[in-house]
């Protein structure tokens, strides 16, 4: 089938949401929806972005991996559905009837469905008009197939015939992830730990189009190499659809020492968190992101209690997007499943936020107390955060 699928398929024709699209937003969506599928397929080889009328093809190279295409077309952000394509050279009636009879019996070998013929020209002197076609295409199948039968309201097959020079035949609809594609929306930074929730929350949010970059606090030696390795691999898998992304990896293990040193063990955990977004926005303002992403959902953890997320936030003024904040954790781990991210956020290696937690954290932090904790930073924190932006690794994804 495999072998099948490549000869028979010469194409895919690309389907997006239109909703919304108008003037020189549709120009935009369509422009970096073509380039995101270019860069999807480009590791896969010889394939080509053709525009027509409208309309979205990719032409596919004489030997290629169909399986491996329609992967990368379903990690594609701006594509609702797409299709295989058989291309008939000859759009001749008689070679046309043939042609689609003959898809249609390698197809299904069975052929015992209800089926409809939907046929569009764009040769205005071709012979027969589209309902023509599809009358005249519907009776030649009915001849050749005597098991089939028509059912123009819910038929189990449409077969799409639309005419050109050369003609398209096609009746598989492959569903897309839908949303945005990547790049129309500009660009954010992502706390990007090693955990399950935020590879999800990235996902989520270049789902809508944005475009993303990353960033890493890392405590070693309390957090290994072993960790790192473990984030650099998250953002390799999202970034099968984020698309290219920079990671930046902070030495944060100085910070995290002092803050261990002059605040109260209760708060650690609050006071850290607010030093990663102080940190993380100082990076998305160099890197010209327009928000911070993380993972964060009401109530999971201690850090992430209303009063909690209150704390941290304020030191940003960049807005914070948590995507996953009302979402049980069942139902992000369903997302991680699917964007394959899973596995490699349940290997056990450290996080720095779970090395230096305090036993009984503050699970409703005082705004005030924590700033009053944090004047107990004032002598070298400035000065640290600093070193910790200057010294950051930047790894390209
Ligand atoms: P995750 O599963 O994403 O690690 P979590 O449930 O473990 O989240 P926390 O550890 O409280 O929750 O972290 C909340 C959010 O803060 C994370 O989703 C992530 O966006 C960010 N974060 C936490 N630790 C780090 C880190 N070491 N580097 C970068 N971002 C981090
Ligand atoms: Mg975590």
């Amino acid at each position: 089938m495999e072998r099948l699928r490549c000869i028979m398929f010469k194409a895919f024709l690309i389907k997006y949401a239109e909703i919304g699209l108008k003037g020189k937003n549709r120009y935009l969506f369509e422009n970096a929806l073509c380039d995101r599928i270019s860069e999807a397929l480009e590791p896969l080889g010889g394939y080509s972005v053709v525009r027509e009328q409208g309309r979205i093809f990719v032409q596919c190279p004489e030997q290629y991996d169909y399986d491996e295409t329609v992967s990368a077309l379903k990690r594609v952000f701006g594509i609702s559905s797409f299709c295989p394509v058989a291309v008939i050279d000859d759009s001749g009636w008689d070679s046309l009837t043939k042609g689609v009879g003959d898809y249609v019996e390698a197809m299904y070998p069975d052929r015992e469905f209800t089926f409809k013929v939907m046929a569009s020209r764009a040769d205005k002197n071709y012979p027969l008009t589209s309902p023509e076609i599809c009358k005249e295409m519907g009776a030649y199948l009915l001849r050749r197939f005597p098991k089939m039968k028509v059912d123009v309201h819910e038929p189990e097959v449409r077969i799409n015939v639309e005419v050109r020079t050369k003609s398209y035949v096609y009746s598989i609809v492959i569903p897309g992830p839908g949303g945005m594609p990547v790049g129309t929306n500009g660009k954010a930074m992502l706390l990007l730990s090693g955990g399950i929730d935020s590879p999800v929350a990235g996902f989520m949010i270049s789902k809508r189009g944005v475009s993303m970059e990353a960033v890493y606090f890392h405590a070693p030696p309390y957090t290994s190499e072993r960790a790192k390795q473990k984030v650099i691999d998250l953002a390799k898998k999202i970034s099968k659809y984020t698309g290219k992304m920079k990671l930046f990896v902070v030495n944060f293990t100085d910070i995290q020492l002092y803050i261990y040193d002059k605040c109260p063990h209760d708060e650690l955990t609050i006071i850290m968190r607010r030093y990663m977004m102080r940190i993380a926005e100082q990076l998305a303002l160099k890197e010209k992101c327009l928000g911070l992403v993380t993972g964060e959902s009401i109530g999971q953890v201690a850090s992430q209690t209303m009063h909690s997320l209150a704390a941290t936030n304020e030191v940003c003024t960049l807005p914070v997007y948590r995507p996953l904040i009302a979402f049980d954790k069942q139902d992000i781990v369903e997302i991680a499943e699917k964007i394959d991210t899973y596995e490699t956020s349940i290997q056990p290696y450290e996080d720095c936020c779970t090395i230096f937690v305090a036993k009984h954290p503050v699970t409703k932090p005082n705004i005030n107390i924590i700033r009053n904790s944090e004047k107990k930073l004032s002598e070298k924190i400035d000065e640290m955060v600093e070193t910790a932006i200057k010294t950051v690794e930047v790894i390209e994804i």
